[in-house]
């Protein structure tokens, strides 16, 4: 789950530009947003909420999970209606992105463990197309702990800090060979012992590999989710929480991959795509970023601006879809 492009708290607001009018018309997702919500006057300060629900009869979840914290609201926005935009939006994701899946290839825990683990500072592509090398010489953590550390630093040169990684990748190995019999463990709080693992590791495991809800707070994440007013967090471990308590657990997996794929391919750090961009109509950023359809379109990435994805192995939904495997490390040069 690495990134593509610096954040660097790069859209903060002193490089903010005053917001625009949502598009009133637009494409058929869209409308079906419109019709519920209606988006308040253009070039209000971010403050005054931008996006009011009309009716507000969806329940607040109940008393929240041990972990999550109930953001407050944005000012003009309640709770109630917080909960239900967040939703929407997280709904209308999902028919832009019905084929969202982690970036990272990956057939079994451990080389998802391993793969997420190298994705840091560099891009889920230069991951994808270097761990082929690194699984096909050592398939089991016995194997990698038992490596010669030259020879997986010569494998790991393309994915960057390839010394750290080296020695976190056959670290881990080694501790899942010593106190786990090889096996990547299935719970958060022997994931985030292994060296090298945080929570957002663990979190990619445990949702990927082992079907446990976990809110993955990228770089990605954190960028929209403030776009969005969610939360005004900046802590990833607030930021997992105010957001888990919007919705039920059993989203928290697939909003991750919804809110990473939208921030890779629309909604970028420097340059959103908002006049391409299918949620504008319920977000209180639009107008942060290119607004004209035309110029917005050329800014989409991957599949959606007609480019190869970043798996060499894309889930077949994603092929279904048109989206195009990403080349492997020779092909690219
Ligand atoms: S691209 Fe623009 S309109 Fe879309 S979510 Fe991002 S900031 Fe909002």
């Amino acid at each position: 789950m690495g990134e593509q492009e610096p954040e660097g708290g790069g859209e903060a607001a002193k490089t903010r530009k005053p917001r625009k009018s949502a598009p009133s018309a637009k494409p058929a997702k869209a409308a079906k947003a419109a019709k519920d919500v209606k988006v308040t006057k253009a070039a209000r300060p971010r403050k005054k909420a931008t996006v009011v629900t009309e009716k507000a009869t969806a329940a607040v979840p109940k008393a929240s999970p041990a972990k999550t914290v109930a953001p407050e609201p944005p000012k003009g926005e309640s709770r109630t209606a917080l909960v239900r935009r967040a939703r929407r939006i997280n709904r209308e994701l999902a028919e832009v992105y019905p084929y969202a899946h982690p970036e990272l290839d990956f057939e079994n825990p451990f080389q998802l463990l391993v793969a997420t683990v190298l994705s840091a500072q560099t891009t889920d592509l230069r991951v994808n197309q270097t761990t082929p090398a690194l699984f096909a010489r050592y398939p089991t953590p016995e194997d990698l702990a038992a490596a010669d550390p030259e020879h997986v630093e010569e494998i790991l040169r393309p994915c960057g800090f390839f010394r750290a990684k080296t020695k976190s990748v056959m670290g881990l190995s080694k501790a899942l060979t010593e106190e786990f019999g090889g096996e990547v463990p299935g719970r958060l709080e022997d994931l985030v012992k292994l060296p090298g693992v945080g929570r957002k590791t663990a979190f990619v495991v445990l949702g990927n590999a082992f079907g446990r809800p976990g809110i993955t707070v990228d770089t990605h994440f954190q960028r929209l989710v403030r776009r969005w007013q969610w939360t005004e967090e900046t802590d990833p471990e607030k930021i997992e929480a105010a957001v888990g308590a919007l919705f039920p657990k059993s989203d928290w997996t697939m909003l991750s991959h919804h809110v990473i794929f939208h921030g890779r391919r629309i909604c970028h750090a420097r340059k959103p795509a908002c006049g391409a961009c299918p949620i504008a109509p319920l977000c209180p950023a639009y107008g942060e970023g290119e607004t004209d359809p035309e110029k917005a379109k050329k800014l989409l990435k991957y599949e959606k601006g007609g480019f190869p994805g970043q798996r060499l192995k894309p889930p077949q939904a994603y092929l279904d879809a048109g989206g195009k495997p990403a080349p492997p490390l020779r092909a690219n040069g």
